[in-house]
């Protein structure tokens, strides 16, 4: 999504550019930390069914599904093949698991039901693709969303295996096509929401220009994806992977000349934890420095100042309509993204938001934009309550809080190596 340079430009840091050295990857499968992935605890609170949890047995290296082997490698899932002569077909899936999966699917609400939703219709955008080029672009945003879902469900309340999502022979489908997320979900960070990246997918096959047709198509996919709102919603029985806003913002020079139209979405995950984890990572590794510095010091008067021609509309989906609405920003992005031109404009009444800062789609599209014109980026000012800061003096603050927070809600976790060395998924 970001070019190399962007990455290692924001953060000079040697642990960012360490990401992905030979090293930290060879050692990052020790015997220790797969073991330890599963430990006695985490197996029974994973599954309350007691036959189910039964089923799972971990050896020095790999984990095991009796009945089926997903992959070989270390942290994949291996689901026993149990006497291939006998199975000339290949792989098969114990009957246990069928009954847990048959079970848990039928929750209208839950991550496993919309999870399942979700991947098999990107499967299906991707499978309509003609062209290599699409083709390629497309395959890498399949295999992120599957590894964006994964960890979603890894660190759900009730945590949810990438085995869980699907019936066997989705299951096998993927896992042939897509192995890198059922080997990476438990040691790699996501880099965005899954809807970011369906959308990032929509724009790519509809073209950025072309800003009906996008949304008229996602429209089209969100209707086909939702889910019956249940009466009572709460964290465990609603928990959908749409994101109900996104913005579109691009920049007019003042010589002439507009960018292009850059995307972004909302939040697109459920629970307080899974949205500080997101924007912490975001403001780590995805989001535009400046972007990240202004989410990242919110609360201490951290903002930027943007030249007024950067233009920014904002959609909220109209679930009874299927449409999207022109939606106002809310005091959030008015406070942080300082001199930008909002349509609609921002409403004075507007109550204070009950969401954290980062979590609109303003941040995505924003940092998209400035990633993508550094001759715009260089006019962004850093400012500090009002005042001018010096982005180089809190560089290091915007990397070290963010990484702080991972660590706080990614302990005992297999993300973090070595305190906060921290590995993100590359599709
Ligand atoms: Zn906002």
């Amino acid at each position: 999504m970001y070019s190399d340079h962007s990455v290692s430009s924001m953060y000079s840091d040697h642990s960012v550019s360490s990401m992905y050295s030979d090293h930290s990857v060879s050692s990052m499968y020790s015997d220790h930390s797969v073991s330890s992935m599963y430990s006695d605890h985490s197996m029974s609170s994973m599954y309350s069914d007691h036959a189910v949890s039964s089923m799972y047995e971990v050896s020095c290296r790999k984990v095991h599904f009796h009945g089926l082997v997903l992959a070989g490698e270390p942290c994949g899932l291996e689901l026993r093949t149990g006497g291939m002569a006998n199975n000339p077909q290949g792989q098969r899936l114990d009957p246990r698991r069928k009954r847990f999966f048959k079970r848990n699917i039928k929750v209208e609400g839950s991550l496993q039901k919309s999870g399942n939703r979700f991947i098999l219709k990107f499967l299906e955008i991707y499978e309509e693709q003609i062209t290599d080029e699409l083709k390629t672009v497309i395959h890498g945003y399949m295999s992120e969303v599957l590894h964006s879902i994964f960890f979603l469900g890894n660190i759900h309340r009730e945590k949810i295996m990438p085995t869980d999502f699907f019936e066997e022979k989705e299951l096998l489908k993927l896992n042939n096509k897509f192995s890198k997320p059922f080997n990476e979900f438990c040691t790699h960070l996501p880099t965005r929401t899954p809807f970011s990246i369906l959308l990032d997918a929509v724009v790519k096959i509809k073209g950025s220009q072309n800003e009906t047709q996008v949304m008229e198509y996602l429209s089209t996919l969100l209707k086909e994806l939702s889910v019956p709102k249940p009466t009572n919603m709460t964290y465990s029985n609603y928990y959908t992977l749409e994101a109900t806003v996104i913005c579109i913002c691009h920049y007019e020079r003042t010589g002439g000349g507009i960018t292009k139209k850059f995307y972004g979405a909302s939040l697109s995950c459920k629970g307080q934890r899974e949205r500080q984890v997101i924007i912490s990572l975001s403001c780590r590794h995805t989001w535009t420095l400046k972007v990240a510095y202004a989410v990242a010091l919110a609360g201490e008067g951290g903002a930027i100042q943007l030249p007024q021609t950067v233009k920014c509309k904002a959609f909220k989906r109209n679930r009874e309509k299927d449409h999207y609405c022109e939606e106002p920003p809310c005091t959030n992005c008015i406070n942080i993204f300082k001199g930008a031109t909002f349509e609609p404009c921002h409403i004075e009444a507007d109550e204070d938001p009950n969401w954290p800062y980062g979590n609109c789609a303003e941040t995505e599209s924003l940092s998209k934009l400035l990633n993508a014109d550094p001759a715009l980026c260089e006019q962004v000012q850093v400012l500090k309550n009002n005042m001018t800061a010096d982005l180089d003096l809190e560089r290091n603050t915007v990397w070290s809080n963010a990484t702080r927070k991972l660590v706080d809600l990614l302990t005992g976790t297999d993300y973090l190596r070595n305190g906060n060395d921290i590995l993100f998924f590359v599709p």
